[in-house]
């Protein structure tokens, strides 16, 4: 037999390897990885890492002993023929299966090239190598970073550069910082958080291009409004593209939003049908998540790349018969400015947010979303004592805001 094949050895392939190994599969496994190191731990790289803490070499995960894989990394899967049932390299080479876990997951999307992205100076966060880099870079003593995009890792970044004393300035066009993932209710409180560390955040501001100097290394950015903003260092964190180019030829369900699959982790073909061989799991993966009306999702936390991957692997194993739904209640951590940033839930579709427990002026509380009268997503600053009772509401469907004890009402500061 040809045996399996998992293309992405990162946390997602890893953890669907060994799941497959525990699960009782002793034929051929191969991992495809587009990078040259064995699979490393992605969070610790914005937080950690970037302060000095920790050597970009000492995030590698710990590895299953009785994994007895072949590895291909430092070679991207760069085709996929569905009928040959083969996988192609980027050194020619071509990998024959019986079935296929698509672990790719995703690239931090990188600034265009026509409007300064190859200047020297513009850094992106998203592998070792770029940590490494930037770190580098960052001990080399800047004298004006610019951070584009305050998402998670545009803040976990600013965090960490005002403690190594980094001048900062953090630009995004949301009214506040994390106002993607948060809204600005919540996001205000990082603002703060922002001002006191002595970063400089510019909410309303679009970047348009980047200059450089005659050496091609960045100098300024400039905004839409045509002001300019100073800058000899750039963080760009504009958010991830999944890994899905290999597929452009298969006829899946594939573009830069995620591969869809269905319930059980296998990948929709373009006609629709799910294929039985091809199973998908992590960033890459976009799929029906039961706990929101099956609407389409790619969940780009640690969490669920552990969970769904055991999950595909478990299915891989099973027989046609016997293929169970992936329903998982996502959660993620952050920690930023001293605090510890717990979510669990999605927060996309709210229309409204209380905080439950605690006060956002103490910076330390419990924020519930709500989308038609229903809990949807809990959030925790340096609260995480109440989340499992939260969490254990929005899986529940409770009505918003929920009372968790009638006696014990709690204080409903609401947006
Ligand atoms: P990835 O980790 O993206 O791995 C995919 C792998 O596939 C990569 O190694 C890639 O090189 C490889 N690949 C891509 N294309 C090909 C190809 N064609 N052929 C072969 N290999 C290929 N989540 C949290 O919950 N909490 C956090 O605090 C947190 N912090 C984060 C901080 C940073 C800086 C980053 C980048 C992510 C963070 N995340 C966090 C998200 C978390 O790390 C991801 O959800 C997780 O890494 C997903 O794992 P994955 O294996 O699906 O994808």
């Amino acid at each position: 037999p040809a045996g399996i094949v998992v293309v992405g050895a990162s946390l997602a392939g890893l953890r669907g390897a060994e799941a497959l190994r525990r699960g009782g599969y002793d034929g051929p496994l191969t991992l495809v990885g587009a990078e040259p190191h064995r699979p490393y731990d992605r969070p610790p790289l914005s937080k950690h890492v970037l302060a000095g803490a920790l050597e970009a070499d000492a995030t590698r995960l710990p590895e299953l002993t009785s994994l007895r894989a072949r590895w291909r990394l430092g070679s991207a899967a760069v085709a996929l023929d569905r009928a040959a049932r083969t996988v192609r390299l980027a050194d020619g080479s071509v990998l024959a299966y019986d079935k296929l876990l698509v672990a790719t997951g995703a690239q931090a999307r990188p600034w265009p090239a026509e409007t300064g992205g190859d200047l020297a100076g513009i850094h992106t966060l998203r592998g070792r190598d770029d940590a490494r880099t930037l770190r580098t870079a960052l001990v080399a003593g800047p004298r004006h970073v610019l951070i584009v995009g305050a998402g998670l890792i545009g803040c976990e970044a600013a965090s960490c550069l005002r403690d190594l004393g980094l001048p900062v300035t953090l630009a995004d066009p949301h009214p506040a910082p994390l106002a993607n993932s948060f809204g600005t209710f919540v996001g205000g409180v990082i603002a703060g958080c922002l001002r006191d560390a002595g970063a400089v955040f510019r909410p309303g501001t679009q970047v348009k291009a980047f200059e450089g100097d005659a050496a091609g290394r960045v100098v300024r950015a400039r905004l839409a409004d045509g002001s300019a903003l100073e800058a000899d260092l750039v963080i760009a964190a504009l958010g991830a593209v999944r890994a899905t180019g290999w597929l452009r030829r298969a006829d899946l369900m594939a573009d830069p939003g995620g591969l869809t699959c269905d319930a059980a982790c296998r990948a929709r073909a373009a006609d629709g049908t799910a294929c039985p061989d091809i199973y998908a799991a992590g960033d890459v993966a976009r799929w029906p998540i039961p706990l929101y009306e099956g609407r389409l999702v790619c969940v780009e936390h640690w969490g669920n790349a552990v969970e769904q991957a055991s999950h595909a692997a478990r299915n891989m194993l099973a027989g046609p018969g016997d293929q169970r739904p992936y329903t998982h209640l996502p959660a993620f951590w952050s920690s930023q400015f001293g605090i510890n940033i717990k979510l669990v839930g999605l927060t996309a579709g709210a229309d409204s947010v209380a905080v439950v427990q605690g006060s956002r002026a103490s910076r330390r509380f419990l924020a519930v979303y709500g989308q038609a009268g229903r809990s949807i997503a809990a959030l925790s600053f340096d609260q995480a004592r109440w989340l499992p009772a939260y969490a254990g509401a929005i899986l529940a469907g409770a009505a918003f805001p929920p009372i968790l004890d009638a006696t014990d009402q709690p204080r409903i500061e609401r947006a």
